[in-house]
C-alpha cells in the first residue's frame, strides 16, 4: 500500500486580488518567496512571521484565510520590508492594502464599507451630509444667512446640531460592536484559537499603553520619522474628542453652574479689547480643543509631507489614505477658519461653518469604514494577539 496522500484545495478569489492591485498592491505578483521581508521586519514574531507568508496568499486570492489573519494588523507600515525586497513587490504596501480590505469585509452595513472604500464615490459620501443639512434647514425655515452679530446657533441651530450628531454617534456605536464582533469570531480560529479569556483587560490595557506610547513604531527604520506625524495625528484626534464630549457634558448637565460662555458676544475683554484673543483664552475647554485642532493641524500636514518624501524607494500611498488625510486637513482648516471668521464678525463664517459640519459628519459617521477604523481593528487584533501569545514586544 503506497503512502497515503492528503491535498488541500485552494478556492482563490480572483475579484479579491483585482481589489488589492486596484489598492497600492499592484506590484503584489512579482514577489518569489525569498522571505527577505521576514527578515527585515523588526515587528513580526519569530514564528509563522509576516509578511512573506500574506504574500503567498494574497497572490494565491486567499482571502477566507487574510480575513482571519492577526499578523495584518500587528504590521505597523514602516516599509522595512519595502526598502529591502530585491523584487520591489513592495510588500508594505500590500499588507495596507489588506487592511483596507479587512475594514470593508468586516464593515456593517456592507454597503457602506464599498462605499468609503470608493474613492471615486467620495463625491457622495459628501453630498449626503450636504443634502441632510439642507433639507433640515429648509423644513426649519433657516436657510439663510442672518443679520447682525455672527452667532452660528442663529444660522444652524444646536438642537438641530446635536440630535443629528447623537443619532450619527449612536449609529456608529452599533457598527462598530457588530463589526468587531464579527472580527473578533474571525481571529478566534486555528492557529491563534484562543483557550480562555481571562487575559482581556491586561492585554488590552498593554495594547492602549504600547498604542500612546507609540513603541512599535520605535522599531521601525526606513519609516521611523512619521512617528512624530502620527502621534501629534493621534493625540489631536483623542483631544478632539474629549472637547467635543466635555461640551456636550457642559451643555446638557452643568451649564447653570459654570462660569464660562460659550457665545462670543457674552466674553468679557480680558485682553485689552481683543475679542479673538479672549476667545481663545477664555474657557479651558476652547484652550484644549483648539490645542488639539493645531495638533491635527500639523500631524496632517507632516503626514502628507512624509508619504511624498523621497526614500529611496517606491512605496504607493493608496488613494484610500489620500482622501482621508485631505478630508483630515479640510476639517481642521474650516473649523479654524469658522472660528476666526465668526471672531472678526464676518457672514462668511456661516457657509464655512456649514462646510465644516459636512466634513465632521463624513468623520464621524463614516469612522466604521474609513481609515480611521484602523484604531479600533488594530487596537482589536493586538489585543487578541497579545491573549493568544502571538504578539509578544
Ligand atoms: S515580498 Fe519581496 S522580500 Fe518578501 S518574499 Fe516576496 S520577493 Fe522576497
Ligand atoms: S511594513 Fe514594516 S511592520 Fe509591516 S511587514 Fe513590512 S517591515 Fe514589517
Amino acid at each position: 500500500m503506497g503512502a497515503e496522500r492528503h491535498s488541500t484545495v485552494l478556492t482563490p478569489d480572483v475579484g479579491f486580488v483585482k481589489g488589492l492591485i486596484g489598492s497600492g498592491a499592484d506590484n503584489l505578483k512579482r514577489c518569489y518567496q525569498c522571505a527577505t521581508c521576514s527578515v527585515v521586519c523588526d515587528l513580526t514574531p519569530q514564528d509563522n512571521p509576516f509578511p512573506r507568508k500574506e504574500m503567498i496568499m494574497a497572490q494565491w486570492g486567499l482571502k477566507e484565510a487574510l480575513s482571519k489573519d492577526p499578523d495584518i494588523w500587528l504590521c505597523h507600515n514602516c516599509n522595512d520590508c519595502t526598502k529591502y525586497c530585491p523584487r520591489g513587490a513592495r510588500p508594505g504596501d500590500v499588507i495596507a492594502a489588506l487592511r483596507k480590505s479587512a475594514i470593508a469585509e468586516n464593515a456593517f452595513p456592507k454597503f457602506m464599507g464599498k462605499l468609503i472604500g470608493s474613492p471615486a464615490l467620495t463625491i457622495i459620501a459628501l453630498a449626503v451630509p450636504v443634502v441632510l443639512f439642507l433639507i433640515i434647514l429648509s423644513t426649519g425655515g433657516y436657510l439663510q444667512i442672518p443679520e447682525g452679530q455672527v452667532v452660528f446657533d442663529k444660522f444652524f441651530p444646536i438642537h438641530y446640531v446635536d440630535p443629528i450628531f447623537i443619532t450619527v454617534a449612536t449609529l456608529v456605536l452599533v457598527s462598530f460592536v457588530v463589526s468587531v464582533r464579527k472580527f473578533w469570531n474571525r481571529l478566534n480560529v486555528e492557529p491563534y484559537k484562543l483557550l480562555a479569556y481571562g487575559q482581556f483587560m491586561p492585554s488590552f490595557i498593554e495594547t492602549l499603553k504600547e498604542i500612546v506610547a507609540h513603541a512599535k513604531f520605535g522599531k521601525c527604520g526606513a519609516n521611523k520619522d512619521r512617528t512624530t506625524a502620527h502621534r501629534l495625528v493621534l493625540f489631536g484626534f483623542i483631544g478632539l474628542f474629549i472637547t467635543t464630549n466635555w461640551a456636550v457634558f457642559y451643555l446638557y448637565v452643568f451649564s447653570w453652574a459654570s462660569p464660562y460662555s460659550i457665545e462670543a458676544d457674552k466674553i468679557p475683554s480680558v485682553f485689552g479689547g481683543s475679542q479673538a484673543m479672549a476667545a481663545m483664552a477664555y474657557g479651558a475647554f476652547k484652550i484644549f480643543g483648539n490645542v488639539s485642532a493645531l495638533l491635527l493641524l500639523i500631524g496632517g500636514i507632516m503626514v502628507i509631507s512624509n508619504r511624498m518624501k523621497d526614500r529611496g524607494f517606491v512605496s504607493k500611498t493608496s488613494s484610500f489614505d489620500w482622501t482621508f488625510a485631505v478630508i483630515i486637513l479640510l476639517l481642521v482648516i474650516t473649523g479654524i477658519l469658522s472660528e476666526m471668521l465668526r471672531l472678526s464678525n464676518l457672514p462668511i463664517a456661516y457657509p464655512m461653518y456649514f462646510a465644516h459640519l459636512v466634513f465632521v459628519f463624513y468623520i464621524i459617521a463614516y469612522l466604521p469604514f474609513s481609515k480611521l477604523a484602523h484604531m479600533v481593528y488594530r487596537t482589536t487584533a493586538i489585543t487578541y494577539s497579545k491573549m493568544a501569545k502571538r504578539d509578544i514586544m
